[in-house]
Formats: C-alpha cells, structure tokens, sequence
C-alpha cells in the first residue's frame, strides 16, 4: 500500500506544463527550460515513489476502529536488524518472520480514541548505518459497543467499602500498577488467539454498567457464562505474570504474552498455575468461580495493551501468525 504522503508527490508535472507556456509566448529556449524543469521533477517523482513503493506497511483488521487490536505488517526496503514504531503514543517492538520477510506487532487502539487519521512512525536500524524512517497514516472508527444500561446488585462492601475494605481495594489497585503496565518487549504470543472457555458471552466489551443505581465506566472485558469450576484455559503462550487474590478481581490470573499484551482472568475459583510459569495456549489456568466483585460465578477475561484495554472478542477473530 503507497504512504499518502509519497503517493501525492508536489503538483503533478505533465499537467503543469501547458498552462506554463502561454501561446503568444511559446519561445524555443523557454519550452527547452520548462522539458528541462519537467523532466527533473519527474524523476524526483519517480524516485520518491519508486522508494515509496518498497515499503510495504499493512493493517489487520483493514478497518481499524476504538477499542479493538491491531496487527501490523511491514516490508521493509532493506535487511534491518530492528524495527521499531510509534502508534497512539506507544512504543512498539517489531518481530521478524524470515520466511516472509515481514515484520510483525500485535498493537490497538484505546476505547478512548476518536475517529481520525493516524501515523504509525516506523525506524528500522541497522549496524554503522543511519536509520531509516517511514510513516503511515491509518484511519480509525467508532465502533458500536452497546449502550443498554444493565442494573446489578452487587454486595455494598463494593459499593460502599469500610476503611479497612478500602485498604484492601488500594493494595488491590498497586499491585495491579506495579505489575499491569510492564511492557516486555518480545513476543511470546504465537498464532492466534484462543477463547479462555467454550461457553455462551454473558456480556460484552464496551457496556455501560451501573452497580446499585451508580454508573460504572465501560465493561472493560467479556464475560463468560460459567457456573463455578468451569476449566480456564490460557488464550496464548505467555509467562504467569499475576496468580492471586484481589479485593475485586478475586482470584487473579494475568498471562503476559510479550509486546505489551496481557490477557486477565478473574474472579476464579482455583489457581492451576503459580506466577513465573510459563503456559501454552488452551492450557489449564485454572476454575471459574464468583469471587471479588461478581453477581455470580462467571469468567470475566480482559486484553490490556500497554494499558489500554482491549475487546477481547476482537482478538480472538484476528488471525495471526
Ligand atoms: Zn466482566
């Protein structure tokens, strides 16, 4: 796919040339001047494009909307060492896959992020030589997440903790930022990923909650309808980041899968892995359960990205390599 910025290069020669060249003025030496100037910008032209056209920089999904994943492609025009880029404020980490000559990362878009137009900066590096750099603009939007308010009772202890509930819930909230926004930069996910359970969706990403009449912020994750001691299995290879209680996760299991990506699962009724293991995808993780802030025993799993979560369901359809 041509870069815009490439693809349009400076005001199209050929249709130039005649408006330059009044009749009553047609002189020999000017025409020679302007086929001369013509000429020259041509090949700018088409050197530019020529260049252009040895990046390859693809999106999958083609349509890219808020709150969804992103994988990006990239054929660079040269043998590089690395790849790097810059999408929404994020650093990314390219892989490189030999037998396609095509560098890859796993990114997304935040739920957050208005429809538009956006660059993904890409320098790739190489020994002793000065970095390339090319950028791509990719357009974003707004996808469609349900807006039914649901009513929920929950506990009150949830709603309207007690200071000492409200100590737990802080611990809660700093291990989560201790351990939540580190980034590994190499991948450890491979092919796509898998749903966590074989069970119906009980509720989606994106949803307006209210808990007792007070609206909470979107559904951060989708739910999986599963009584309690339903098998829990990893979406992809990764390493235990997180296996432990929470106030309101319950029992917490996040699986760190490289490039940033993460994919949490909560209110579990039994661990089947300890932090630091290393887990293949479809592997058991553990039960399903009703603890923390749950209405009852179901899966609620989440896919955060360098912090920004995102729809799980829309993972899971993206194929991957
Ligand atoms: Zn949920």
């Amino acid at each position: 796919m041509p870069c815009p910025q490439f693809a349009n290069p400076s005001p199209p020669v050929w249709g130039q040339a005649p408006s330059a060249v009044r009749p009553d003025e047609a002189g020999r030496p000017f025409i020679r001047g302007v086929r001369f100037v013509a000429t020259v910008t041509f090949f700018i032209a088409f050197a530019q494009t020529a260049f252009a056209a040895s990046w390859s920089v693809q999106a999958e999904p083609m349509h890219l909307v808020n709150g969804g994943p992103v994988l990006f492609r990239v054929k660079a025009p040269a043998k590089f060492d690395s790849l790097s880029g810059t999408w929404l404020g994020h650093q990314l980490t390219f892989s490189y896959n030999a037998t396609t000559k095509t560098w890859f990362a796993l990114a997304g878009v935040s739920i957050e992020t208005g429809a538009g137009k956006y660059p993904l900066a890409l320098t790739a590096e190489r020994d002793a030589k000065a970095p390339l750099t090319f950028t791509h603009t990719f357009a974003v939007a707004r996808a469609k997440y349900p807006q039914i308010k649901v009513q929920l009772t929950v506990e009150k202890k949830f709603t309207e903790p007690t200071p000492e509930q409200q100590q737990q819930a802080a611990e809660g909230v700093k291990i989560k930022q201790d351990y939540l926004n580190r980034v590994t930069p190499a991948r450890e996910w491979n092919g796509s990923f898998k749903a966590p359970a074989d069970a119906a969706i009980s509720d989606v990403f994106g949803s307006q909650r209210i808990f007792n009449g007070k609206a909470q912020s979107p559904h951060q994750g989708l739910d999986f309808r599963v009584p309690t001691g339903t098998p829990v299995t990893a979406m992809n290879d990764g390493t235990v980041l997180l296996a432990r209680p929470l106030y309101f996760e319950g029992n917490f299991v996040v699986i760190d899968h490289g490039q940033g990506l993460l994919t949490l699962y909560l209110h579990l009724s039994e661990f089947k892995v300890k932090e630091g293991d290393v887990v293949k995808r479809g592997q058991e993780i553990g039960l399903s359960g009703g603890t923390g802030r749950a209405t009852g025993p179901h899966l609620h799993v989440a896919v955060r990205w360098q912090g920004t979560y995102l729809d799980p369901a829309r993972l899971v359809q993206l194929p991957l390599p």
